[in-house]
């Protein structure tokens, strides 16, 4: 019965989605036009706003998905003030609402908000202007919390909703709702009841997390399964996208930090995000002692600090900030040239938000993620405790080590887009020079691996990633090598990419183990190795295809199947054989 509930409501939104929603012919589309222009002083409207701005004042329940930048506060700015009532707009921060408060006071729009640190008098204020019909209040900002603590708010604002007053709903950044989003926020839960408390008073949410999970999950939480949803596309046409391997020896990546912000990028002004803090503080001073100008910016710093950083970066006095994901939400700056990752993000989700700070401008702008192995475990071991933190990471690496895949693809396809690789017009590393590639047959590389864990297992020995990739490469303790499972000549950066394969494959696993100090990751065998199935085949790239095709860069261990293209590694289910089981299971558990 859930089945078939879910695909009317599926049907309904299709349905709803069909419908002319860009017309100009509506009761409200001259009034609309003429607000746009003298109000609001925007001489054309962005793709979706009008769509989005039509089903609002039809009084239907939907969900706009856009990038950030794209204008989405227009799509419940401008239908408030054609609405009889107030606007109630849930936002998760005070920052973002002060904002919008200072825009639309700016044109003359009444607008006021209620937060922790209102005084009694403004909260009297506007208790008052909700339930008083003379009142010229159109939009009141809150956050969640203020809705989910404030039971006095609760029922006035089910008196102004009996006066007819409560014309619209509009949540922003309404991900939050979703355990699946990048940004949970448990008093986002409490949304859930606006629908049926609040019948007849449509609800807009606005985001820019794009995957069907977490819409569908939104569209469930806030009980309006079947409203229309609006998407925009997510290509950034002007954005170069590309993956480094990052050097193992911390001064040869500075050398190439270097490199880049003195040769490609001198002049021009970026950001460089870390994933610590202690990371940040430490790359500012190596970057400055080679006459760099940088500054740091996270968490810890001070307030005052941090927004003098971010002016004087914003004035170019900085040509980067090396940033944790502190330096988010609220940054706007037109021309950054390039944003590096001098360590992976923690999902898509937050690389697309983070590299998507680039070439607001529309000029082109280059992402560059330096990746290595190590740094997954760092991140897991910080990510393991979320609901799907380890899905999430993982979806970014097989980003990081896909070797010959349009990288747009790949992004695309985890916000459930279509970009083809004309799309991209070699704006990635991989379209600019596309290599030859080989499908990898990783059956054997599996079988090894589990030869190790297994002898490492019968010695009450776990191995972290590292210790395995020692052992895969014939290095490391001698009691634990094994002769047959070493992989002679593959150079370590390619196995890495190998155990990474097989984690993110479900062929290996992560296991965590808390010490006082740390949380550890040991790799176990995965899902795929205890149920006996092999893992997928990979594909990689070796040779440059327009460079010199002598020699080649894949090592003579590594067997081919075939030096086809094409076959995606989660698609080779048919070539599934079984394998010989190795029994780890009963040992696996001991200390
Ligand atoms: P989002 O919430 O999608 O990140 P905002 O609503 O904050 O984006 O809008 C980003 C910027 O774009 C704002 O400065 C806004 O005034 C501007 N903007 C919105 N719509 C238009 C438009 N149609 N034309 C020009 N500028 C617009
Ligand atoms: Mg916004
Ligand atoms: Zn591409």
């Amino acid at each position: 019965r859930e089945k078939l509930r879910d695909a009317i409501q599926q049907r309904k939104s299709a349905h709803l989605a069909q419908r002319d929603w860009d017309k100009n012919d509506f009761p409200w589309s001259k009034e609309l036009e003429n607000i746009q222009k003298t109000v609001f002083k925007i001489p054309s409207l962005r793709a979706h706003q009008l769509p989005t701005m039509n089903a609002v004042l039809s009084g239907i329940d939907s969900i706009l998905v856009m990038p950030t930048g794209g204008g989405k506060s227009l799509c419940f700015q401008l239908p408030a003030l054609l609405s009889e009532g107030i606007t109630l707009v849930v936002s998760p921060l005070v920052s973002l609402m002060e904002d919008q408060l200072m825009g639309l006071k700016a044109r003359g729009i009444e607008a006021k908000m209620l937060c922790a640190a209102s005084t009694k008098q403004e909260v009297n204020g506007v208790h008052s202007d909700m339930t008083n019909p003379k009142s010229g209040l159109k939009l009141l900002y809150v956050t969640p919390e203020k809705l989910a603590k404030s039971k006095r708010f609760m029922a006035t604002l089910q008196k102004m909703h009996q006066l007819g007053r409560f014309s619209h709903l509009a949540i922003d950044e309404v991900h939050c709702c979703s355990q699946w989003g990048h940004d949970f926020r448990p008093d986002y839960k409490f949304l859930g009841i606006m629908r049926k408390m609040f019948p007849g008073t449509p609800i807009l949410g606005l985001t820019a997390t794009a995957t069907s999970r977490v819409i569908q999950d939104v569209q469930k939480i806030l009980d309006i399964k079947g409203c229309l949803v609006l998407k925009a596309s997510f290509n950034r046409p002007n954005l170069f996208y590309e993956v480094r391997p990052k050097p193992s020896v911390q001064e040869e990546c500075i050398t190439q930090l270097h490199q880049l912000l003195e040769g490609e990028f001198k002049g021009q002004s970026g950001i460089i995000y870390t994933m610590t803090i202690k990371d940040a503080e430490e790359l500012v001073p190596v970057l400055r002692s080679r006459q760099i100008s940088v500054a740091p910016y996270h968490a810890q710093m001070e307030a005052q600090v941090r927004s003098k950083v971010h002016k004087k970066w914003v004035a170019n006095e900085y040509q980067a900030v090396v940033a944790t994901i502190a330096f988010g939400m609220g940054i706007d700056k037109p021309d950054v040239r390039f944003v590096i990752h001098h360590c992976i993000s923690k999902s898509m989700e937050n690389f697309y938000q983070e590299s998507g700070r680039a070439g607001r401008d529309g000029k082109p702008a280059k992402c560059i993620v330096f990746w290595r192995f190590a740094d997954l475990n760092r991140q897991s071991t910080m990510v393991f405790t979320e609901q799907t933190g380890l899905e999430n990471l993982y979806g970014l690496i097989s980003y990081c080590i896909d070797s010959h895949r349009c990288r747009r693809n790949i992004i695309a396809e985890h916000f459930d887009e279509r970009w083809e690789s004309a799309d991209c017009r070699g704006m990635c590393d991989h379209c600019r020079t596309p290599r030859e590639t080989k499908n990898l047959d990783t059956t054997k590389y599996g079988e090894n691996v589990l030869l190790i864990l297994t002898k490492a297992a019968s010695m009450n020995e776990r191995l972290t990633g590292q210790k395995l990739i020692d052992l895969f490469l014939g290095k490391g303790p001698t009691k634990l090598r094994i002769k047959e499972a070493t992989q002679q000549g593959l150079p370590r950066e390619r196995a890495e990419n190998i155990v990474a394969f097989l984690l993110i494959d479900g062929f290996l696993k992560e296991d965590f183990h808390f010490t006082p100090y740390n949380t550890i990751s040991y790799i176990v065998p995965g899902p795929k190795a205890e149920a006996g199935v092999p893992p997928s085949s990979l594909i990689v790239g070796g040779i440059k295809k327009l460079s010199n095709t002598s020699g080649s860069l894949f090592s003579p261990s590594e067997k081919t199947i075939n030096t086809q293209l094409k076959l995606c590694a989660s698609n080779s289910e048919e070539k599934v054989r079984h394998m010989k089981k190795v029994d780890i299971k009963s040992k696996k558990n001991k200390p």
